[in-house]
């Protein structure tokens, strides 16, 4: 089937006793049972919830995935990726991730005797030369934030063949409809379903998917075992948005690419980061291995002055955290999502005082554009 016909029907029948189009919204925390020893499947909320299961068959369809694990968060469900591994295993980890997943394996997973790598995976020979006996994930971001840095997933993948480990990709930034890592051979993928998978910045969650059995036994009981499941009117509300999922992609792309053209051509950004540009380094992998370019900008205006300017004007990109709704929003990475990395880091990665992340949503694109431009006049 196609993505959308996927992401509108998998994972959900017709209710079967009403007939109702919509998955019902299942709120009970436990089942009635027969008699002991018979029930209908269902025994407790923590382990089962249609809902939930129509959520997990639905975005795995979307990945071309067999199962889906969701969680209460993205991070919750990073977490649970943590148990594959135990005390004196060791990770070789992109060393630009999401600030929430390094301080999770640095100031946590670190108490538990798992070592990390913290390399720069868009060069392929950084990752072989990590890879110690001990190690037993690559786990990579790509692109990453806020400065759009791409990782060979395919290449990422043969390394990992042939050293027997578990390659994952955190596909928060594209969601499926513009990159599909399982495709590419990736083992497992985790969204922030925060992010595009629900669009609408009304929830917190996150999802694992992944094609290998053993992973998903695994998974499935520290799902249940540890239990950071999402609430079923999460997973109902998130159904509900991965059915547009492929027209709000289409469309953040299309206005994150007229917005960058703008950016670049109209504006006195010194620097526009976008893995569309013709003039990103990586545009060529871009291609390859991304359906799209995605909604997300990174700016530097070369002046932290013009830069709040900016930040303080615009009306409709509102200043906020977060990605990935429909709503357009605008952030500074230097004192938000990155503040907690050393200044010196921030240098190296270009991540300047003067650098600012547009989420590009799905207004009109005149709209937006004409929002940046009275924002900096
Ligand atoms: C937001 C985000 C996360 C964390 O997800 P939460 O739902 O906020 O816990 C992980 N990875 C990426 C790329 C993100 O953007």
């Amino acid at each position: 089937m196609g993505f959308s016909t996927d992401a509108i029907h998998a994972g959900q029948i017709p209710d079967p006793t009403t007939g109702a189009v919509i998955m019902p919204l299942y709120l009970t925390s436990t089942y009635e049972q027969e008699e002991l020893g018979k029930n209908k499947g269902f025994e407790y909320g923590r382990t089962h919830n249609l809902t939930r299961a129509a959520l997990e068959k639905n975005i795995a369809a979307l990945e071309k995935g067999k199962y889906g694990i969701a969680f209460s968060s993205g991070l919750a469900a990073i977490q649970a990726l943590m148990s594959l591994v135990k005390s004196g295993d060791h990770l070789v980890v992109s060393n630009n991730v999401y600030g929430g997943t390094y301080r999770l394996f640095e100031t946590i997973m670190t108490n538990y005797g798992i070592e990390f790598s913290w390399v720069d995976t868009s060069n392929l020979t950084n990752i072989e030369n990590a890879v110690k006996k001990n190690t037993k994930i690559v786990y990579i971001e790509t692109p990453t934030n806020p400065m759009l840095n791409l990782t060979d997933i395919k290449g990422t993948v043969d390394i990992c063949k042939k050293n027997n480990l578990l390659s994952i990709v955190d596909n928060t930034f594209m969601s499926p409809y513009f990159q599909n890592p399982l495709s590419l051979g990736a083992d497992i993928v985790v969204h922030s379903s925060t992010k595009y998978l629900n669009g609408h910045s009304d929830l917190i969650g996150g999802i694992v998917v992944t094609s290998n059995e053993n992973v998903y036994e695994r998974l499935k009981y520290i799902q249940n075992a540890a239990g950071a499941i999402p609430s079923p009117f999460d997973c109902w509300l998130t159904l509900r948005s991965t059915k547009t999922l492929a027209v709000r992609m289409k469309q953040h792309n299309e206005n994150a690419i007229r917005i960058a053209d703008f950016l670049v051509n109209n504006s006195p950004a010194v620097k526009v980061y976008y893995p569309g540009l013709k003039t990103h380094p990586q545009h060529e992998l871009a291609k390859r291995q991304m359906s799209g370019f995605g909604g997300m900008i990174s700016v530097d205006f070369g002046d932290i002055e013009l830069a709040k300017k900016v930040l303080k004007q615009t009306k409709i990109f509102s200043l906020a955290e977060s990605l990935g709704g429909v709503e357009s929003l605008i952030s500074h990475p230097a004192s938000m999502t990155h503040a907690a990395v050393p200044k010196e880091e921030r240098g190296k990665m270009r991540l300047t005082d003067s650098l600012v992340r547009l989420s590009v949503g799905i207004e009109d694109v005149e709209d937006l554009i004409a929002d940046i431009e009275n924002a900096w006049k």
